[in-house]
This record gives structure tokens, C-alpha cells and sequence, in this order.
């Protein structure tokens, strides 16, 4: 069945003031549970990041991996982990970023890419844009190309978009 990607938006759990006072958490746990709701959500993704000559998924701790991990083993593509700071074991490079709820860092193995190496970036909400924004910088100091990024859910008040100005874009829920 062909369905428009808005149908996603009746399987987002907001939680007000959640992880703190003053930001309403958009849970993605019920679209994940819903067998067919998370194949549609990859599909598209994937779908999304073949048309772009994928080598790598890079995919951003946590809630992201879940859909890079998936959209890679798609596309047969390898999948890289950009995750917080202390958690990765070989050497890594870090950026720090601001996020929607406070600051935060994260690193990527330095072996991670190869150069030249066409990368899409994936994560489950584009908010202000900070985390993709870091994530980008990380991937293009080891000499990679980002060629796409797939959002699950845009938090299109937040204006994240803006930041991705001259990126290839894609996100399946604006809310
Ligand atoms: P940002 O850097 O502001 O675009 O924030 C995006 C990152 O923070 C993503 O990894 C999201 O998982 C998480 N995030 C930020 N705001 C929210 C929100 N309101 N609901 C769920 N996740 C969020």
C-alpha cells in the first residue's frame, strides 16, 4: 500500500517536560513497535539515501541507530557510529554542539570513513539542527562526503532546517 509519510504522526507520543521543564519529548517507542510503521519509516529512508550512491550510513547515539542501523543493512551499506564522548574504544575526533535541552559533545572513530567516502547521516528528530550540524563536521574532518540526511521527525518550529541550508534533507514527519 502507498501511504503518505504524515500517517507516522498518529504514532508520536509527545511527553511534556521531558528529559526537563519546558521541552515536550516527541517518543518515538510507539512508531518503533508498530511492525509496519518502522519497515515504512526505514523504507523511506533507504529509499531516500539510494537515489544519493551511499558508501556509509553514519547513524547518531542512540534513538538514531535504530533507523541507520536498519537503512544500512537496506542499502548493504556499512554502518558508522557517531556516539558521546568516552563511549567508542579506538581513537576518536570530537565536536561540540548545542542542543535543544543543554550542550553536548560527540566522536566518531577516526578510521571510521574512508575519503571521499559518500555518507548519510540518519537520526529519529531534526531540533535545532545542532546534533546533525556536529555530526557533518565530524564526518568531513575525516574526509567524507555527506550527500543526504533522513529525520524520522522535524521539529519544524525549531527552524533545524536552516541549518542544513545547502544539504539534501529529508524528513518524514514535520510537526
Ligand atoms: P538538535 O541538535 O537540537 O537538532 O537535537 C536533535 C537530537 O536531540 C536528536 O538526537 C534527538 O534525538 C534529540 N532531541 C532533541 N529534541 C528532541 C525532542 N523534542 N524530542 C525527542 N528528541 C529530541
Amino acid at each position: 500500500m502507498t501511504r503518505d509519510p504524515s500517517w507516522l504522526a498518529g504514532l508520536l507520543r509527545d511527553i511534556p517536560d521531558f528529559p526537563q521543564p519546558g521541552v515536550v519529548f516527541k517518543d518515538l517507542t510507539p512508531l518503533v513497535g508498530h511492525g509496519e510503521a518502522f519497515r515504512f519509516a526505514v523504507d523511506a529512508l533507504a529509499d531516500h539515501a539510494a537515489g544519493l550512491g551511499v558508501d556509509k550510513v553514519v547513524g547518531i547515539e542512540a534513538r538514531g541507530f535504530v533507523f541507520a542501523a536498519a537503512v544500512a543493512y537496506r542499502l548493504g551499506a556499512g554502518l558508522v557510529p557517531v556516539r558521546k564522548p568516552g563511549k567508542l574504544p579506538g581513537q576518536t575526533i570530537t565536536e561540540t554542539y548545542a542542543l535543544e535541552y543543554g550542550t553536548d559533545a560527540l566522536d566518531v572513530h577516526v578510521d571510521a570513513l574512508a575519503r571521499d567516502e559518500a555518507v548519510y547521516v540518519v537520526d529519529d528528530v531534526l531540533a535545532t539542527g545542532g546534533t546533525a550540524t556536529a555530526t557533518c563536521r565530524l564526518v568531513e574532518r575525516l574526509g567524507g562526503a555527506v550527500v543526504g540526511l533522513g529525520f524520522v521527525v522535524e521539529l519544524g518550529f525549531l527552524d533545524g532546517r536552516s541549518r542544513l541550508a545547502d544539504r539534501e534533507v529529508l524528513s518524514l514527519v514535520t510537526v
